[in-house]
């Protein structure tokens, strides 16, 4: 398990987190999968989704729930997102599964949220783009960051190795993704490689395939 974050499947199995979305329906076949419902997809009409996502978790379907969070630029209203969002942290709790987060200028929510609720799970801030002081800011409130191709270079090269999570987000070579980790972090590739796997796994509580 490389990729904590991508939409595509892998050609190898478990290699990636796939995130189904919505889409429950979905052909698994053997991957690792999270569902859940996406900030800019909540109507406020959720109920009959949630269900079938709790359907879904309780038949141990998912390894995660996401990508769910918030979004101040695009989707409904932050309110009609937090109820969506609450709503999936309790089904994480339930289920003791990880979460994925979506999160767009509404950092401080989510520490809010996390202080508030005091989750038993690690929620996961996918594709963090943020500079080292709100990396550090954000790791000290408990919560977890996975870097993508965008990533903050100084962010990438300080964070500590046994928080480190790397992500295509579907849109990059998982393999381009880790060449850039090891550069700036002056580390091993095969290194690098050992360590996201292994925080993966942990994050997952699920033993993962090493590409
Ligand atoms: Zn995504």
């Amino acid at each position: 398990m490389t990729d904590i974050h991508t939409h595509l499947f892998p050609e190898q199995p478990g290699s990636a987190l796939v995130c189904v979305g919505e889409n429950l329906s979905a052909s698994i076949q053997g991957h690792i999968v999270c569902a859940g419902l996406h900030p800019w997809n909540v109507t406020g009409k959720d109920d009959g989704f949630l269900s079938a996502l709790d359907v879904f978790l309780s038949e141990g379907r998912a390894a995660a729930i996401g990508e769910c969070g918030f979004d101040t630029l695009r989707g409904p209203s932050l309110k009609l997102q937090e109820l969506a969002f609450v709503r999936q942290v309790e089904l994480s709790e339930r289920y003791g599964l990880p979460m994925v987060l979506h999160v767009v200028r509404a950092f401080d929510r989510v520490i809010r949220l996390r202080r508030d609720l005091k989750p038993a799970q690690r929620w996961l801030i996918h594709g963090f783009r943020g500079g080292p002081e709100q990396m550090r800011q954000l790791l000290s409130k408990g919560l977890d960051l996975s870097f993508g191709p965008g990533a903050n270079v100084e962010s990438l090269r300080l964070i500590p190795s046994d928080c480190l999570f790397l992500e295509t987000d579907g849109k990059a070579d998982i393999h381009d993704v880790m060449v850039n980790a090891s550069t700036v972090r002056s580390v091993p590739y095969s290194q690098l490689e050992r360590t996201i796997t292994s925080n993966a796994e942990v994050f997952l509580k699920h033993s993962c395939t090493v590409q």
